[in-house]
C-alpha cells in the first residue's frame, strides 16, 4: 500500500529505473460499493473509484508523476501547465517534491478556492490569466513547445496519459475482471482516454476478458463532444469539467465508439442532486465534477437503460473539500446557535426532534 504507481505497474509504463522511486503515496484508491444510490437505481454491483483519496484529492496525480518523473530523466527545468485547479495543484506537488519549479497558468476568478490555496502552499508560481481555461491551455501548449524552458504537464503530455491508465489496472485487479459500465466526467478528455487505453492494454495482456462500455459525462454547458463543436463560453457549477474545447477530444471519440459507449450531458441540477446524494447517502464527499458521473448513470436508469445486473464503475476524480463554497450552499439556514449551557443545548435538540 502507498507504494506509488511505478513502483506498483513499472512494467506497463515508459520509466527508467533511476527515479522510480518518485511518489508522494498515489494510486491504490479505495473501490467502494455503493450502499443506497444502488439500490435504488436497482443495480447490485455499482462502485465508485475514491480518485479523491490521491495525495492532493484529485487523479491528477497519477499522470503528474510519471510526467514529473521523465521531466527528470531528461533534466528539463521547469513545469508548466494550465489548469481549472486540479493539475495546478498536482504539477505544484509534485515539482515541489521533485524539487523542480512550477508555473501554472489559472483562468482569473474561475479556480475552486481549495485548489488555489493547494497551489499556493506547495509554492508554485500562479498566472492568473484574463480569459477561460481554453485560453490559458493555448498558451500554455505554445510555451510548452520550447522544451529546453519547459516541461508541459497538461494532458496533451502524453506520460500524463501513460499514468492516469493505471486506475484501469487497480480496477481489473480489484474485481477480478473489467466493469461492465465504466462512467466518468469529461472536461478535456484526457481521463477518459486513459482508462480506455489501460483497459485495452490489460485485455490485450489476458488479463481481463472483455472491456467495458465508456461512458463520459460532460456538464450540459460545457458539453463540446455531445453538441459536436466547441463552446466559446463553457458554464457549469463543476469547475473541474468547464472546458469548451477537449484537447483529447478524438481519442475521447475513439473510447466511445471502440467500447461501444456514449457521451452524454447532464445539467448543473443534476450534478448538484448527484453530487448531495453522495454525501447524504454515501458518505462520499465529492467534487461537484465527480458527481457528473453519477448524474449521468442517474439519468440513464431513468431513461429506461437496462443496466441492474452489471457492474458499473462510478469514477469520482476528486474530493469535495476542493470547492466548499458549493458545499455551503447546501445549507438550508445557518448553523442552529445556542449558549455553552447544557440544559439549553438539550432543549434546543429536542425542539427540532
Ligand atoms: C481534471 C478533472 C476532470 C476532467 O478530466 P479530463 O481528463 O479533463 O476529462 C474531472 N474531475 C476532476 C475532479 C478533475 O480534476
Amino acid at each position: 500500500m502507498g507504494k506509488g504507481i511505478i513502483n506498483k505497474y513499472s512494467e506497463y509504463l515508459p520509466i527508467n529505473n533511476k527515479v522510480s522511486n518518485l511518489s508522494i503515496g498515489e494510486g491504490d484508491t479505495p473501490l467502494v460499493k455503493s450502499r443506497s444510490i444502488g439500490r435504488t437505481l436497482g443495480i447490485d454491483s455499482l462502485y465508485f473509484k475514491l480518485e479523491g483519496c490521491n495525495p492532493t484529492g484529485s487523479f491528477k496525480d497519477r499522470g503528474m508523476v510519471i510526467a514529473v518523473a521523465k521531466s527528470l530523466e531528461t533534466g528539463n527545468p521547469r513545469l508548466l501547465c494550465a489548469s481549472t485547479g486540479n493539475t495546478s495543484a498536482s504539477a505544484a506537488a509534485y515539482g515541489a517534491a521533485a524539487g523542480l519549479e512550477t508555473i501554472v497558468l489559472v483562468p482569473k476568478g474561475n479556480i475552486a478556492i481549495g485548489k488555489m490555496s493547494q497551489a499556493i502552499a506547495y509554492g508554485a508560481r500562479i498566472i492568473s490569466i484574463n480569459g477561460n481555461f481554453d485560453d490559458s491551455l493555448n498558451i500554455a501548449i505554445k510555451l510548452g513547445e520550447d522544451q529546453s524552458r519547459f516541461t508541459l504537464v497538461n494532458s496533451v503530455n502524453p506520460y500524463r496519459i501513460e499514468g492516469q491508465k493505471t486506475a484501469s489496472f487497480e480496477l481489473i485487479d480489484e474485481l477480478g475482471d473489467a466493469p461492465n459500465y465504466l462512467y466518468i466526467p469529461v472536461g478535456n478528455a484526457g481521463n477518459i482516454t486513459a482508462y480506455w487505453k489501460g483497459f485495452k492494454e490489460y485485455f490485450n495482456l489476458g488479463k481481463s476478458t472483455f472491456t467495458p462500455k465508456m461512458m463520459g459525462i460532460q456538464a450540459a454547458g460545457a458539453a463540446p463532444i455531445v453538441q459536436g463543436s466547441p463552446v466559446s463560453n463553457p458554464e457549469t457549477i463543476a469547475s473541474a469539467i468547464r472546458i469548451g474545447n477537449p484537447a483529447s477530444w478524438s481519442t475521447a471519440l475513439s473510447a466511445r465508439d471502440e467500447s461501444g459507449g456514449e457521451i452524454d450531458a447532464v445539467s448543473d441540477d443534476e450534478i448538484l442532486n448527484a453530487y448531495k446524494r453522495m454525501a447524504r447517502e454515501e458518505g462520499i464527499f465529492c467534487e461537484p465534477a465527480s458527481a457528473a458521473s453519477v448524474a449521468g448513470l442517474i439519468k440513464h436508469v431513468h431513461k429506461g437503460f437496462n443496466i441492474s445486473s452489471k457492474t458499473v464503475v462510478c469514477i469520482i476524480t476528486g474530493n469535495g473539500l476542493k470547492d466548499p463554497p458549493i458545499a455551503n450552499s447546501l445549507a438550508e439556514s445557518p448553523p442552529e446557535e445556542a449558549a455553552p449551557d447544557l440544559i439549553k443545548v438539550m432543549k434546543l435538540i429536542d425542539k427540532r426532534g
